[in-house]
């Protein structure tokens, strides 16, 4: 797979996450996975090194996490960094959720893991006949796509699973872009 980070893909800033964006280092591009699942900006780039990394946060008004405890000595300071301490990625999701007060509910599951861009609703279904599997056609009833990679998404029992797995609330299945009601 190769990494998702692009330095080139500029994602839209309106609507996600409340401003808040991550650069992660190279030690914590698993976090910055879960970050995208939440719907926050993060990105990465495993060719960069340390000062690099914090040339981009910097230049971009992101957050700098890192587990690297050592960065009194880098030139230049990150203006916004976050160390955190566990080796565990969801451990850490809860520690970037704490201190960024990130509320897991706003745009859980609205932008591309690959990409790092919002995801667009497809508005009839009829458009992505043929690129998923009949099964899930006939199940769901809301598709999303990608607007970079072309990508089609549904909330199956992959979202459960993610939920599950990151502790988070599963969000409802038959009105997945805004809240019931
Ligand atoms: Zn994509």
């Amino acid at each position: 797979m190769r990494p998702a980070g692009q330095a080139g893909v500029e994602p839209e800033r309106t609507g996600r996450g409340a401003g808040t964006s991550f650069v992660v280092d190279h030690m914590v591009i698993k976090l910055g996975k879960y970050l995208r699942v939440l719907g926050y900006d993060a990105v990465w780039d495993s060719r960069l090194r340390t000062h690099e990394l914090i040339q981009w946060a910097n230049r971009e008004g992101r957050v700098f996490v890192t587990r690297n405890g050592r960065l009194k000595d880098q030139y230049p300071a990150a203006q916004r960094v976050l160390q955190v301490v566990s080796s565990e990625p969801v451990a850490q999701l809860r520690a970037v959720q704490a201190a960024y007060h990130l509320d897991p509910r706003q745009a859980l599951f609205t932008c591309c893991i690959r990409c790092n861009v919002p995801l667009v609703p497809v508005g009839d279904k009829e458009a992505v006949r043929g690129r998923v599997h009949p099964r899930v056609f006939a199940r769901q009833s809301h598709f999303f796509s990608c607007p970079v990679c072309g990508t089609v998404f549904w909330r199956g029992s992959h979202v459960r699973n993610t939920c599950c797995k990151l502790g988070l609330p599963v969000p409802d299945d038959t009105a997945p872009a805004r809240p019931p009601g």
